[in-house]
């Protein structure tokens, strides 16, 4: 393989405190789930997955907006580390794959672990190269609109596994479309 080919996409959604009534600006939002999956570029296999809660110290009682949208519960987070604990987990399980490049759907996930970091003190644990797989979406159908997770899978007819807003869930359903984008066509190029 080309040694400056990254082996892996790796694939990352998070989830975070938030409100429906402006009690959490975007700015005091935290992750409160780090959900990964490292997408194999060769075969497009998933060859390993990364789960983590994580305790927020800025609001942390989830509001029930929150868990209503991502179905995390209050003893989830009381029970999980701090970022900085979370973060070094999460790079000890990065670590062990060769080479990896950070996907997200769109560019809040990238946003988010800046903020955390910043505020935790915790170096980034990315390099500055990231897939923004939402463009990448867009991009495949030809269109400049962006498309939400969930209305990507239902445009190339594809069932939503899991639960919508789970971290883990989220980044499995995102891998399983960008390996659909990569590996086949857009029905418009086969017609045509
Ligand atoms: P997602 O990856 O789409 O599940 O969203 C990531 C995080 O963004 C969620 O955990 C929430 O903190 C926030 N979020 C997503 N959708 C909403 C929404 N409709 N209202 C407020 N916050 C949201
Ligand atoms: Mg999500």
């Amino acid at each position: 393989m080309n040694a400056d080919r990254k082996s892996y996409f790796l694939i990352v959604d998070l989830e975070a405190t938030c409100s429906n009534d402006g009690k959490i600006p975007s700015h005091e939002m935290e992750i409160i789930e780090i959900g990964a999956v490292m997408l194999n570029r060769e075969t497009w296999e998933i060859d390993a997955e990364f789960q983590q809660f994580i305790h927020p110290v800025r609001h942390p009682q989830l509001t029930a907006f929150c868990t209503e949208l991502t179905s995390i519960q209050q003893e989830d987070v009381d029970q999980a580390p701090q970022f900085a604990e979370a973060i070094s987990r999460f790079k000890e399980w990065i670590y062990s794959f060769p080479s990896h490049i950070f996907c997200s759907w769109g560019n809040y996930d990238k946003k988010q672990f800046i903020q955390d970091c910043e505020f935790h003190h915790v170096p980034y644990p990315f390099t500055s190269e990231h897939i923004n797989i939402k463009n990448e979406f867009s991009e495949y159908l030809g269109v400049s609109k962006g498309f939400g997770m969930a209305k990507a899978l239902q445009h190339l007819e594809m069932e939503l596994i899991g639960t919508h807003h789970r971290g883990i869930d989220d980044a499995r359903n995102i891998a399983a479309i960008y390996r659909h984008i990569k590996t086949r066509k857009p029905s418009h190029e086969k017609r045509g």
